[in-house]
């Protein structure tokens, strides 16, 4: 694992031992955590045009705000990988491996949707 990872991880679990709260971490209570957070990251976006979604991200306390969530829900992954003993960086190391052979360059390039296996669900 990166070691700065490592560091972020080793403070996060620090934080949560000294208050007790590992005992609630479960994969569940985990996902549903982080799911919320990722709810408050959309309201800070909900309902507004491009040059609204500019405009607050050069307004510091709304800047500030997105990044606070962005936070949470980072915490709430790296948890999530140690309470199931999944290395992050490996997995984003065999998953972008996958996502290579599954779009290849001279196929996908520039290409918002994919024309090789359309909307295939279950993957
Ligand atoms: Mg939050």
């Amino acid at each position: 694992m990166d070691s700065e990872l490592k560091d972020i991880r080793d403070k996060i679990k620090e934080f949560n031992l000294e208050r007790d709260w590992d005992k609630f971490h479960n994969p569940k209570d985990l996902l549903i955590a982080l799911v919320s957070e990722v709810g408050e990251l959309a309201e800070c976006y909900r309902w507004l045009n491009d040059q609204e979604i500019s405009n607050i991200h050069s307004d510091p306390i709304k800047r500030k705000n997105i990044e606070e969530e962005i936070a949470d829900i980072i915490m709430y992954l790296i948890i999530l990988a140690y309470k199931t003993d999944i290395d992050i960086i490996k997995s984003i190391d065999n998953k972008l491996e996958k996502n290579k052979l599954r779009y290849p360059i001279e196929k996908i390039k520039g290409i918002h949707s994919n024309p090789i296996e359309g909307f295939k669900s279950g993957i």
